[in-house]
């Protein structure tokens, strides 16, 4: 069965052994294996800014494949258009990653390419992203202005130089995106969901999250990705079309999905960007943990989308300090069971979230 591990948390050291464990990693990796791992460095930000793969993720990866005794390690990137590797690289802290770990870094940008035929499209590919006998995939969460979502399916554009990069964007991203994935292929993803984006791929609305999530399968990971950001998964043309394409499943229900928790589940923060302060404003919280908070934000982010945030009929109330209150309100997660109107789950998953929030709104239009 399709396999799915979800790690909370907020130490990437604590995190990532349980996850790969659990999909039994070390069984599929061959010591002599080239092995490349490939972050999203799409801006020359830090992952703060939700818009970059956090550098302790990549270096807890790498402490466990030097542990099974793989040696040949890259970490590849081409960054988005107009942007510069190599900034990123030293900016999102990967320079100094790589020399402590002794690992190669290459900027895929200025490549010598490879030109596949895919379904009757050229695919311009940079060479030495087709030249890893292990591949993993390691995108941030993040909403996308054009396609919803980024997470490890499109992820893998940034194995592309800039004019095919700009040619994708001419074809209307999602069926290029998909055909990519059929020419270079995840042999694992990780994907950082610890302080991801609410709305767009170079960050400013960052929102902790706190969590990892792993699969094998990397369209699986992007229908869990969209579901967390409170999109039906195959409403994402994309991630459809790589399904039809025999990439992976996005089928949740036929997989198995574990969730683990490393440390203690830890508070949110009041929101600081200004979409996070003015999606705030519909919620109460009290002592909220920030992974329910996390998927409060993005599932207010689709109301708002939609149109039919205004319609909320009050506040949401999230959080412990609502345990053991009865009475008249609207409330989500199992803290608020005793509310009038509740979505129970601890935390309850935000596509689940989106839906009942429509719900009310609904009622409140008389639909
Ligand atoms: S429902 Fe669970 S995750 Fe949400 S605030 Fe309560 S304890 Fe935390």
């Amino acid at each position: 069965m399709n396999k799915l591990i979800v790690v909370y948390g907020t130490k990437p050291q604590e995190m990532v052994r349980p996850a790969l464990d659990r999909l039994k990693v070390k069984d599929s990796l061959s010591p002599n294996a080239r092995i490349g791992i490939k972050p999203n460095l799409v801006v020359e930000k830090p992952s703060s800014s939700g818009a970059t793969t956090t550098p302790e993720l990549v270096e807890a990866i790498i402490v466990y494949l030097q542990e099974a005794g793989c040696r040949d390690i890259t970490i590849l990137e081409s960054s988005a258009i107009g942007h510069s590797t190599k900034r990123a690289f030293s900016v999102c802290g990967y320079e100094e990653l790589a020399s402590r770990y002794g690992v190669k870094l290459i900027d895929l940008k200025h490549d010598r390419t490879q030109t596949i035929k895919v379904q009757g499209l050229d695919l311009c590919v940079a060479g030495r992203a087709l030249g890893f006998d292990y591949l993993i995939n390691v995108p941030v969460l993040k909403a996308h202005c054009q396609t919803q979502l980024t997470c490890a399916l499109k992820n893998l554009k940034g194995c592309l130089p800039d004019d095919e990069k700009r040619r994708f964007h001419r074809l209307g991203l999602h069926r290029p995106i998909a055909l990519l994935n059929t020419v270079v292929r995840s042999s694992l993803v990780v994907v950082d969901a610890l302080c991801g984006d609410l709305t767009f791929e170079e960050g400013g609305n960052p929102v902790p999250m706190n969590r990892i999530f792993v699969a094998y399968d990397p369209v699986l990971a992007d229908a869990y990705a969209a579901e967390l950001l409170g999109y039906e998964p195959r409403s994402i043309a994309y991630i459809r079309l790589a399904e039809e394409l025999g990439v992976g499943s996005a089928d949740l229900t036929r997989a198995e999905i574990i969730e683990l928790q490393a440390g203690e589940r830890t508070p949110a923060l009041p929101p600081v960007s200004p979409l996070a302060l003015e999606l705030g404003r519909w919620v109460e919280e009290r002592a909220a943990c920030s992974i329910c908070y996390g998927n409060l934000l993005h599932a207010l982010a689709r109301l708002k989308e939609n149109g039919s945030l205004a319609a909320l009929p009050e506040k949401i109330k999230i959080g412990q300090g609502f345990k053991g209150e009865v009475g008249s309100g609207v409330g989500v997660g199992s803290c608020t069971v005793g509310l009038t109107h509740n979505l129970p789950g601890c935390p309850p998953r935000t596509r689940e979230m989106a839906l009942f929030l429509e719900s009310l709104t609904r009622i409140r239009k008389g639909n």
